[in-house]
């Protein structure tokens, strides 16, 4: 399988490549990409030999050219984000890992989708901005979109193969979230937390901006979305629940109310090697579960006044067309301005939900993908300029 990495240098993309390097007859990394930390892209590429390697800022990929050419490294350097579509949907590319973060991954995973590729998704953010267009071109691309996101992946290893048949079964999904460093936190001090504080997750190693989205519960809010177009259920079939030793991934409530969950250590190679291997297993190198150390596992409800964030998901769900782009693009503006240290971390939350009251998505029935990155755009300057003026 010709698989293209994409955000290779990112928390999800280093852990495929972990799990590609374990099976090297199976899988060829034939493209990887990145946005920042050149370094890491030069070590990987003289490491896997891909075909291609995608510079997303093009003002870095003269030098990492240079720096790759050297006798033996076959790379070609591609500058430019437009480049990271034309690698998704090249006819010598049979898999996407797509692992950019943020609403910058969507133009790929539609390409990818609308060349029928096998599209590894983790980067929720595309569906939640892309919602019923994204699933449109999977459909009539003939892509098999495979979740990478843990609870996705537990859904979906949960549900029958028979994709026609999902609705029928399930009675609703439940959601795990860890509730990340402050779910035992006073409301009243979280106005206080440092990015520091709020990227030491608990549980999981991940990206920062992913980690911010744990500490607000904002991220399960994004997965709610996600799990809403993935397995189309209406928002009221879907609902999360604070699980804070992160091993029951998720759960499937039938509709007999037998509950069928996933379980695991917590990492992301496990979701990673599923999505490569499917519908086979394929060794992840994550290690097994240790029922003697395991004392509980406890479930409980998530505060609202602790995690506001996480309620905006089903109001931008029950809103007009392309709310819940609008929530996206506000949250990571919100989580930009927050890890540079220019607002506080209840802002987040303020800054979401004054986007979702406040900007109107204005989109036709018929919108398309530019409709949805125009809409982005204006919703991401509108809040940029609220966090300036620090009207929140
Ligand atoms: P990360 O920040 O560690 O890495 C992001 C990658 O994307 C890097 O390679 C970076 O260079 C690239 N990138 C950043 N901005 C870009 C841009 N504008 N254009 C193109 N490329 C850009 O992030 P991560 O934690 O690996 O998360 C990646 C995606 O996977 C996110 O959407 C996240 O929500 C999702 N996800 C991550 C985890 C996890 O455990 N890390 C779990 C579930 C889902
Ligand atoms: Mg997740």
């Amino acid at each position: 399988m010709r698989l293209a990495v994409l955000g290779s240098t990112g928390s999800i993309g280093c852990n495929t490549l972990d799990v590609a390097a374990r099976h090297p007859h199976h899988i060829e990394v034939c493209a990887l990409s990145a946005h920042s930390r050149m370094d890491q892209l030069i070590t990987q590429c003289l490491q896997w030999k891909p075909r291609w390697a995608v510079v997303t800022d093009p003002a870095k990929a003269g030098e990492v050219a240079r720096q790759l050419k050297t006798p033996g490294c076959p790379t070609e350097v591609l500058a430019g984000p437009q480049a990271l579509c034309d690698v998704a949907g090249h006819a010598d590319v049979d898999a996407v890992m797509a692992a950019v973060v943020g609403a910058a991954g969507l133009p790929s995973c539609l390409e990818a989708a609308r060349n029928g590729k096998r599209l590894l998704l983790a980067n929720k953010e595309a569906l939640v901005v892309g919602g019923a267009v994204f699933m449109q071109a999977v459909r009539e691309g003939g892509a098999t979109l495979i979740p990478i996101d843990s609870e996705h992946s537990a859904i979906f290893q949960c549900l029958p193969q028979d994709r026609q048949t999902w609705s029928q079964r399930v009675d609703h999904i439940i959601l795990t979230a860890s509730g990340g460093p402050f779910r035992q936190s006073d409301p009243d001090s979280l106005e206080a937390v440092t990015p520091e504080q709020a990227c030491a997750h608990p549980t999981w190693v991940m990206g920062r901006k992913i980690s911010v989205d744990s500490a607000t519960m904002m991220n399960k809010a994004l997965e709610v979305i996600e799990a809403r177009w993935l397995f189309d259920l209406e928002p009221h079939r879907i609902r999360a629940v604070i699980h804070p030793q992160s091993i029951v991934h998720s759960m499937v409530v039938c509709r007999d109310q037998s509950v069928l969950a996933q379980l695991g250590t917590p990492d992301m190679r496990v979701p990673i090697a599923y999505g490569l291997a499917w519908p086979e297993r394929m060794e992840s190198g994550a290690l097994a579960l240790d029922w003697t150390s395991i004392k509980a596992l406890t479930f409980e409800q998530a505060d609202e006044r602790r995690f506001p964030g996480l309620f905006l998901s089903w109001q931008a769900l029950a809103g007009p067309l392309g709310s819940t782009a609008v929530l996206n693009a506000a949250n990571e503006v919100a989580v930009e301005q927050f890890l540079a240290g220019r607002i506080g971390f209840m802002d987040i939350y303020r800054l979401n939900a004054q986007a979702l009251e406040r900007i109107e998505p204005r989109l036709g029935p018929d919108a398309g993908l530019y409709d949805l990155l125009d809409l982005d755009q204006r919703a991401r300057a509108q809040v940029r300029q609220w966090a300036d003026l620090h009207v929140v």
